[in-house]
């Protein structure tokens, strides 16, 4: 499921043109909608396999699939009403069905509709690939999150606060945050798209297929991830935070639009005080200068008065010669 109380931002991912001339393949959905909400059914049957194409990759979820039935429910049928209003769209990875509840959609920064439906949709191929078996919540959003949108600033910084409010988290405990209040839950995600970030960063794309594949066959999660990456889940989940709490989770939080702008205001600040100090020595440089001119023609107008003195004290012991009495 989707919680949008403030856990996900979508960034949709443009389908470009050149997708759109590749030639049509079977429709990745099937949609069911009532007649008000025909043409957001018609914008999804449209859609083509590539659409699809991310979380594909990354569930390996290849080789023929049937199509995945969505149903559209406007806010005034009986399930709106039954579903907390903060869901904008759940899937039902027994059935392999999304139900999504497009009025809920975030409309800013893109249409959010689409990458919320790539986001269920991961959900229903996790479902497939690993057979129905249970993967932990965190594993299942992470790659639901990775596939259906991209990773912004704002996720960024969100996820570095995030980890830096679960110390001492343990990779089970993780889980029972999706089971949270809204804060919990906004944490939850976070992390749970930051890890399996992380870990595809240090295992490999091919992480996430492998690791369904080994759950599809029967293995238990943590046994299917050692057979994936060669890790232990627990070691790789401690040393994720480990590695997250070090000075690059503060990066983001740091680059960030507001943090910028405090950064330029300090630095503003900053020279303006240099540039006072500056003026200040200056001024108390010329201040001493002065002062110090000052002592010396004082001290070279008693030096002088002493000498013309002296020179005084001289002539009155050495009178001039045509003031020598004449013999
Ligand atoms: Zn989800």
């Amino acid at each position: 499921m989707l919680l949008l109380a403030g856990a996900v931002v979508l960034f949709s991912v443009p389908l470009g043109a050149a997708a759109a001339a590749l030639p049509a393949q079977a429709a990745p959905f099937v949609v069911k909608a009532p007649p008000a909400l025909e043409p957001v059914a018609q914008r999804i049957r449209a859609l083509t396999p590539y659409f699809l194409e991310p979380a594909v990759d990354l569930t390996g979820a290849t080789g023929s699939q049937e199509p995945i039935r969505v149903v559209l429910m406007e806010e005034s049928s009986p399930m709106a009403k039954q579903v907390p209003p903060w869901y904008s769209a759940f899937a039902d990875e027994a059935t392999g069905t999304i139900v999504l509840f497009p009025a809920r959609a975030p409309s800013y920064p893109d249409d959010g509709l689409l990458p919320l439906l790539r986001h269920e949709a991961t959900h229903v191929l996790v479902g497939r690939v690993a057979r129905h078996r249970p993967v932990p919540r965190w594993f299942d959003e992470g790659l639901a999150m990775t596939a259906g949108r991209e990773w912004g600033f704002e996720d960024r910084t969100r996820f570095a606060m995030a980890v830096l409010a679960a110390r001492g988290t343990k990779g089970s405990d993780l889980d029972r945050l999706f089971d949270g209040g809204p804060a919990d839950v906004s944490r939850a995600y976070a992390l749970a798209g930051g890890m399996v970030r992380d870990f595809i960063d240090r295992f490999g794309p091919a992480f996430p297929r492998r690791t369904l594949a080994a759950v599809g066959e029967g293995y238990e999660f943590s046994e299917a991830f050692h057979r994936a990456t060669g890790g232990y889940l627990n070691d790789e989940v401690w040393r994720f935070f480990r590695r997250q709490r070090s000075l690059e989770a503060w990066i983001p939080a740091l680059t960030s639009t507001a943090a910028v702008w405090a950064l330029m205001t300090l630095l503003a600040i900053w020279a303006i005080r240099v540039a006072r100090r500056r003026e200040r020595l200056k001024r108390e440089r010329l201040a001493a200068l002065e002062a110090a001119r000052a002592e010396a023609e004082a001290r070279a107008r008693e030096e002088a008065e002493a000498a013309a003195e002296a020179a005084r004290k001289v002539e009155k012991l050495f009178p001039p010669d045509d003031e020598l009495p004449v013999n």
